[in-house]
């Protein structure tokens, strides 16, 4: 197991976490997903395993809809989006691979998740 770490973009907001090697994306064609674009962590994180930095109390926002039985976080300052908490395992979180520090997403092979026709 590796230790990653990682922030938003004005590091308001910072994470960690242990996981194997990460070799591979996901992405998603849900209504919201499609939008935010990011490459996500294939791999889900128990609620305990994650660690979360906040500089404020108020510097993680969080959004929901449809059911809200997923919850979407983003910094509120500088509004990128570091991880949320599926609607699949409830209170799992799924990171977006592109807030870890020293990590690339170019060249990861990528899944697509189709989170549309739920
Ligand atoms: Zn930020």
């Amino acid at each position: 197991m590796k230790t990653y770490r990682g922030s938003c973009h004005c590091g308001d907001v910072k994470f960690s976490f242990k996981q194997d090697e990460i070799t591979e994306g996901l992405r998603c064609n849900c209504s919201i997903c499609k939008r935010r674009g990011a490459i996500m962590g294939n791999f889900v994180i128990p609620p305990n395993d994650l660690t979360i930095n906040l500089k404020n109390d108020d510097s993680l926002g969080l959004y929901e809809f449809g059911d809200k039985s997923a919850h979407h976080y983003f910094c509120t300052n500088c509004g990128i989006y570091p991880f949320h908490q599926t609607f699949r395992m409830p209170d799992h979180y799924r990171v977006n691979l592109g807030c870890l520090d020293d990590f690339e997403t170019d060249g990861l092979s990528v899944d697509v998740f189709d989170g549309k026709s739920l």
